[in-house]
């Protein structure tokens, strides 16, 4: 049995569950392979997951509650010294993020574990929310564009390292899987826009929410990166 667990301090919690559960008839699986899906509030909990995802919500929230639980050092060690699958919806990548830079004064504590700095709200308040089609090549040649969910999202600003030396760093380089043209503002060119989802080994992030949409493909796929990966003792790094 594989444990996915969902980091419940605050944020878009029901929702990932909801889509995890609904996403597990999709995936390309042996017989033998079953999920369970957890709620993660404790240091025990984490420990029993194979792999986690932070969802959505307010990063400066989830960062205090976390460290009031005792959370964060076994959260960073979960990512960056286990190694296990983790995904970060919006919230969750800004907390996956080894930098963040707000909008406002104050900056947070964070788990880190992507090499990235991201801008945090960058398409300012929740009145500024909107939906985009994204193509994901990961999901599949020919498919339907994916109807993205931005709400007071971050995108990555930078790749601030390839992955390269020095204890901190994770394996593997900054993946981008995922670009936006954001509707209305002008972009720097033909394929450029703002970065929206990458993966760098066993961290993946996205700065919009699938789980606020009834697309369960992320889901799938990511279930099925995180089943190969504890079939075949690693994570893929490779080419989408
Ligand atoms: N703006 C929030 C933050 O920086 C994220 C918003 C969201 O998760 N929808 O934490």
């Amino acid at each position: 049995t594989i444990t996915v667990g969902v980091l419940a301090l605050q944020g878009g919690v029901v929702e990932h569950l909801n889509l995890l559960r609904r996403a597990t008839a999709h995936v390309q699986s042996p017989d033998s392979l079953r999920f369970t899906f957890a709620e993660v509030r404790t240091a025990p909990q984490l420990a029993q997951c194979d792999a986690l995802i932070i969802p959505g919500g307010e990063s400066t929230t989830m960062a205090i509650v976390a460290r009031r639980l005792g959370l964060l050092d076994p959260l960073r060690e979960f990512v960056k010294v286990q190694h296990k699958a983790v995904w970060g919806t919006c919230a969750g990548l800004v907390m996956l993020a080894e930098e963040a830079v707000a909008t406002k004064q104050g900056g947070q504590e964070q788990i880190g574990g992507l090499d990235v700095r991201v801008l945090r709200n960058r398409y300012g308040t929740q009145m500024q929310s909107f939906v985009a089609n994204l193509d994901l090549a990961f999901l599949g040649e020919g498919e339907e564009p994916f109807r993205a969910v931005f709400i007071r999202a971050p995108v990555v600003e930078e790749v601030i390292s390839d992955g390269g030396s020095g204890s901190q760093k994770q394996a593997g380089k900054v993946e981008v899987l995922g670009v936006c043209q954001v509707p209305g503002q002008q972009t720097e060119g033909e394929g450029k826009g703002d970065i929206v989802a990458v993966r760098q080994g066993n961290v993946f992030g996205t700065s919009f929410h699938p789980e606020l949409t009834d697309d369960v493909r992320i889901h799938v796929w990511w279930l099925g990166q995180v089943a190969d990966a504890l079939r075949h003792g690693r994570l893929a790094v490779d080419g989408v």
